[in-house]
């Protein structure tokens, strides 16, 4: 099969929040862009495993702060503009402050982010490998339906989510937290026909499951999760088919996802016997894929530690904020939650997301470099959007002009809307 080479100054693999924020904040300093995606939308877990919920965009504290600007603020415009966003808002139970989705708007709000910027999007592409010449990534080989191509750039960022163009170019990569510890997988699910006049209250759920249990659907593997209603519907998002899965790992991956479906049947059939306002539910829609929160970080030039992270450190070469709260999911347990100081933020570095030792790749997302409980706020959407804006520029700077100083890359962030 004949193979087509394709050249760029910057190509960004994975268009999740980091990818598209990536791609995005390169093309704006004028970069030649080209973002790859194997799924047929962006999004990355946004928009295909249902995950509607921005966390990160806005600390905790009261009055209610920005701390994501930018690409994300460019984002929330275009949501805006389809009539999807009006502000953020704060869980009355958690106080936490999000910004609720909806999976269409986000699909389309993010390819009309793409368009207006200039980068040059590419769907149903995987990245397979890579092509290394000492401390540089030369280009990536990537796959479609129609075989196998080349894509050559300047400069690299791998927003992938699991570090896949980190490892296929040699870097070093580690899998999970401490002995490696991965968080839990989810299955998200989607119920319709909820009576539109009951409120939601956690420890109805519960209740539920500790019913279905006793009456034999012991493979319920969680009793406290997450209910949200979906906006102005009569839909509500579930999160409560924990899977320990490793989602590098396809056999893995079958088996959560199967188990993960069975485990939908089971809590439907637990909502709509012992939940109020349940009796007519049914299921909408599982993911479509399982939520995998954790699989490999990168070996960045500085590796941002928990400490660091709730008491709201502060680094010279800062290039983002992080205000959502640690947040850990083992499998079939309640999350666990700890605050940031003063429910304000802390500052992420240039450094991690330099992925060491190869001079052009940069990465970004829940695979930046952090220990295990700095990863458990870092990884969320909000603060993905910053970090990608950050790595996007940085390569785009490289590209341009060789060499990247992070007082540079923080200028250009700030000029495109970003704060530091
Ligand atoms: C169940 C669950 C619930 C969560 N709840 C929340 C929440 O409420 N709020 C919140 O803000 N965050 C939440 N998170 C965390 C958040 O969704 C992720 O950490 C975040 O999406 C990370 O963004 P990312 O861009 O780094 O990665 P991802 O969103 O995973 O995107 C990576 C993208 O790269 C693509 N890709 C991967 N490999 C390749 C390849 N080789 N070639 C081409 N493309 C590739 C993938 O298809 C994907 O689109 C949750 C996560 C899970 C799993």
């Amino acid at each position: 099969m004949i193979q087509k080479t394709h050249s760029y100054d910057v190509v960004v693999v994975g268009g999740g929040s980091a990818g598209v924020a990536a791609a995005v904040g390169a093309a704006n300093v004028g970069a030649k862009t080209l973002l790859i995606e194997k799924n047929p939308y962006f999004g990355g877990a946004s928009t295909h495993s249902s995950v509607l919920t921005i966390c990160g965009l806005f600390a905790q504290q009261e009055p209610t702060t920005q701390v994501v600007g930018g690409v994300g603020q460019t984002f929330l415009n275009h949501l805006a503009r389809l009539g999807r966003y009006d502000g953020p808002f704060r869980n009355p139970g958690s106080g936490n402050v999000i910004v609720p989705l909806d999976g269409e708007t986000t699909k389309f709000a993010l390819d009309q982010l793409v368009l207006d910027a200039g980068v040059i999007p590419r769907l149903h592409t995987m990245v397979i490998g890579a092509d290394v010449d000492g401390r540089q990534l030369r280009a990536i080989e990537c796959f479609h339906h129609g075989g196998p191509f080349t894509v050559e750039g300047a400069a690299f960022v791998d927003a992938s989510g699991e570090a896949d163009l980190a490892t296929f170019a040699g870097a070093d990569v580690r899998y999970g937290g401490n002995e490696g510890r991965v968080q839990a997988g989810t299955l998200v699910m989607q119920f319709g026909g909820v009576a539109p006049d009951i409120s939601i209250h956690r420890h109805q759920f519960t209740a539920a499951v500790w019913q279905a249990k006793r009456a034999g659907m012991d493979y319920l593997t969680k009793d406290r999760g997450m209910v949200v209603r979906l906006a102005g519907s009569n839909h509500v998002l579930a999160l409560f088919a924990d899977e320990d899965v490793n989602g590098l790992d396809s056999e893995s991956l079958t088996q959560a996802e199967m188990s993960g479906r069975r485990q939908a049947w089971g809590y439907l059939e637990a909502f709509r016997q012992y939940v109020p306002g349940f009796k007519d539910a049914y299921l909408v829609q599982t993911g479509p894929a399982i939520g995998v929160r954790e699989t490999r970080h990168v070996s960045g030039e500085y590796r941002l530690a928990g400490e660091e992270a709730i008491h709201g450190a502060r680094f010279e070469d800062a290039i983002a904020r992080g205000g959502w709260p640690v947040e850990i999911h083992e499998p079939g347990e309640a999350a666990r939650y700890q605050q940031i100081k003063d429910k304000s933020y802390y500052e992420i570095p240039l450094r991690t997301l330099k992925v060491d030792r190869i001079d052009n790749l940069w990465c970004a997302g829940r695979i930046i470099d952090c220990d295990p409980i700095a990863f458990a706020s870092a990884r969320v959407m909000g603060t993905a959007f910053a970090t990608g804006h950050a790595a996007g520029v940085a390569a785009a700077l490289h590209a341009s002009v060789g060499r990247v100083a992070a007082a540079d890359v923080r200028r250009e962030l700030i000029r495109q809307g970003a704060i530091l």
